[in-house]
C-alpha cells in the first residue's frame, strides 16, 4: 500500500509503526487469551494499559502532582459544557476570548449554562490573530477565562500563552489541535482539555487536566458523568472507558516519547510549518496567508490562491500527487494543511515541492 500524504485536520495521520503494532497486538493482550476489546476494564491487563497511558500523559505534559489527569468521552465538544458545569457558579461570570470558530462553540454552550462575557473580539479589518497582551477584558471576579490555544479552522495560535495569565483568574485552555506540539505552562493554565484525534491518537477519548483545588467548585446539581470529581476519584474508570482509544493513544504517546518528547515535537512543528510559510511568503502574493505572521498556527496552515479556479486546480493537482484533505474548512474556504505530530516529514516536503512547482508554472 502507498500511504497518502494526509493533511486532515482530524481525525488525522497516525504513525505507521503504531498502526502496525495495533494490528499485530490486537488479537491478544499480554498473554490473556483475549483482545483489549473483549476484556473487563477492571482486569489486570487492561488496568496496566490504562495506567501506562496516564503515566505517559503525565510525563509528556510535565503535570505537577496537584493536577489530575482525566480520560473522558464526548470529545472536546463535551468539555464546552463540562467546563461551565464544573467551574461556573450560578452567580458567577465566565470570560471567553472569542478568537475563532471553536472558541465561539465553547462560549455558546457556556451561555446555555450560565453567564458569559466576551473578553475579546477581533477588531474589524484586522488580520486573523489572537489577542495581544493587555487586550483581554476579563471582569473582576470572573470564574475563569476560557481560551483556545490554537484555532484549528482559522489557523491561528497564541505564540505565548502567558498573555492569559494577565486575566488574574483561573485559565481554561482548549488545546485540541496543538497539544504536545508545545509545552504546557502550569504557572499560566489551570485546566487543559484536548480531544485525541489530532495529536494524540485515534478519536474516542478526551484528555482533561485539572488542578485538584478546582474540583470542589462543582454544584451538587451536576450529574455524575459530567462532574470532574467522578473521573478524578475513579482513576477515569468510574464507568466503562473507551478502551481501544486509550490503548492506541498510549502507543502514540510512546512514539512521541521515543521521538524526543514535546520539546522535539515543538521544534519540529516550527521547522516544518516554517518550510510552508516560507513558500507562501516568497511567492510574491501568489499564495497569501490571512493571518498575522506572529500568530500563524504551527499545526493548521491556512492560505489562499489568487482565485477559485486556480485554487481548484491546486487542490486537484495535489490530490493527483497523493496529497489529501487540503481543502480549507467549509466556513472559511481556502487551503488548509494540517501538520500534526504524526505526519511524516516526507509529506511536508511533498507539499513544499508541489507548492513551488505549482506557483512556478503559473
Ligand atoms: C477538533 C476541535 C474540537 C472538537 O473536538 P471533538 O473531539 O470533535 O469534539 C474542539 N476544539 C478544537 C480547538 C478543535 O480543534
Amino acid at each position: 500500500m502507498s500511504r497518502a500524504h494526509n493533511f486532515s485536520a482530524g481525525p488525522s495521520a497516525l504513525p505507521v509503526s503504531v498502526l502496525t503494532e495495533l494490528a499485530e497486538e490486537l488479537p491478544e493482550l499480554g498473554g490473556s487469551g483475549m483482545s483489549v476489546l473483549e476484556m473487563s476494564h477492571r482486569s489486570g491487563p487492561y488496568e496496566a494499559v490504562h495506567n501506562d497511558t496516564l503515566d505517559r500523559l503525565r510525563r509528556l505534559s510535565a503535570a505537577p502532582d496537584e493536577v489530575d489527569i482525566l480520560l473522558v468521552q464526548g470529545g472536546a465538544t463535551l468539555q464546552f459544557a463540562m467546563v461551565p458545569y464544573n467551574l461556573l457558579p450560578a452567580d458567577g461570570t465566565a470570560a471567553y476570548a472569542m478568537t475563532g470558530s471553536w472558541a465561539a462553540k465553547a462560549e455558546a454552550d457556556a451561555a446555555r449554562i450560565g453567564r458569559v462575557h466576551e473578553a475579546w473580539v477581533r477588531p474589524d479589518g484586522d488580520p486573523l490573530r489572537m489577542p495581544h497582551r493587555g487586550e483581554l477584558d476579563v471582569p473582576a471576579g470572573a470564574a475563569y477565562l476560557h481560551a483556545t490555544s490554537n484555532e484549528t479552522i482559522e489557523g491561528i495560535r497564541y505564540p505565548d500563552l502567558s498573555v492569559l495569565a494577565d486575566a488574574g483568574t483561573t485559565v481554561v485552555t482548549d488545546m485540541s489541535s496543538d497539544i504536545f506540539t508545545r509545552p504546557i505552562d502550569w504557572d499560566v493554565v489551570d485546566v487543559v482539555y484536548a480531544g485525541s484525534q489530532k495529536n494524540l491518537g485515534p478519536a474516542g477519548v478526551t484528555v482533561v487536566w485539572v488542578k485538584r483545588e478546582l474540583l470542589d467548585r462543582v454544584p451538587d446539581s451536576v450529574p455524575t458523568y459530567l462532574r470532574y470529581r467522578t473521573h478524578a476519584e475513579g482513576n477515569s474508570l468510574a464507568n466503562t472507558p473507551p478502551v481501544f482509544a486509550i490503548w492506541a493513544m498510549g502507543k502514540t504517546l510512546a512514539w512521541i516519547e521515543a521521538s524526543g518528547g514535546v520539546a522535539a515535537m515543538e521544534s519540529r512543528a516550527a521547522k516544518r510549518s516554517g518550510r510552508v510559510y516560507e513558500v507562501i511568503d516568497r511567492s510574491g502574493g501568489f499564495y497569501a496567508s490571512p493571518v498575522l505572521p506572529e500568530h500563524r498556527s504551527l499545526t493548521n496552515l491556512v492560505f489562499r490562491l489568487p482565485d477559485d479556479e486556480t485554487q481548484a486546480a491546486f487542490l486537484a493537482g495535489a490530490e493527483a500527487e497523493g496529497m489529501s484533505n487540503l481543502k480549507g474548512h467549509r466556513s472559511v474556504g481556502g487551503v488548509r494543511a494540517s501538520i500534526y505530530n504524526a505526519l511524516d516529514d516526507g509529506s511536508v516536503e511533498a507539499l513544499v515541492s508541489y507548492m513551488e512547482r505549482f506557483a512556478g508554472d503559473r
